[in-house]
């Protein structure tokens, strides 16, 4: 499945090369394509599979990725890059919700922004063709844990 995936990666390199390297990269990001991974959690997980792979590398192959089109950059405002796979061009960016407290990332797939896009295409002249919405707060879990945590007795 993966290996599959990562040859239709091969066109988006265009004249670069898929090193065995850059290809363990992308093949890691496929992996844990939900993960939001900044550049050195995904050096972590390349060293168990690549003792030889720097961080430099990993640096520079983000770059060239995101220069490319096949990852782009995110900001959640906790002071790392993350990265994420691009999604297909003819869909919108899913949107991120972000929780203070134990800093998990989670995805809502569904976009539920169309009425708002009609509104402002037609407000405003303005043509969409992405956006980057992300919802800061508390995870259903870290709710949970607040009202159990200080309910409990001794
Ligand atoms: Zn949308
Ligand atoms: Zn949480
Ligand atoms: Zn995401």
């Amino acid at each position: 499945m993966v290996q599959k995936q990562l040859e239709s990666y091969r066109e988006q390199f265009r004249e670069y090369k898929m090193t065995p390297q850059r290809r363990l990269i992308l093949q890691t990001l496929l992996e844990n394509r939900e993960q939001h991974l900044s550049a050195e959690e995904l050096y972590a997980l390349l060293k168990e599979k690549d003792s030889e792979i720097g961080l430099a590398t990993v640096y520079r192959t983000l770059e060239l990725m995101e220069a490319l089109s096949i990852v782009h950059k995110l900001n959640f405002g906790d002071g790392r890059s993350r990265y994420e796979l691009c999604q297909p061009h003819t869909e919108h960016q899913h949107h991120h919700l972000v929780c203070l407290r134990c800093n998990r990332i989670l995805e809502v797939k569904e976009d539920l922004l169309q009425q708002l896009e009609t509104l402002i295409e037609k407000e405003h002249g303005f043509q969409i063709l992405d956006h980057r919405v992300s919802f800061y707060g508390y995870c259903s879990d870290c709710q949970k844990n607040e009202t159990t945590g200080e309910g409990a007795n001794g």
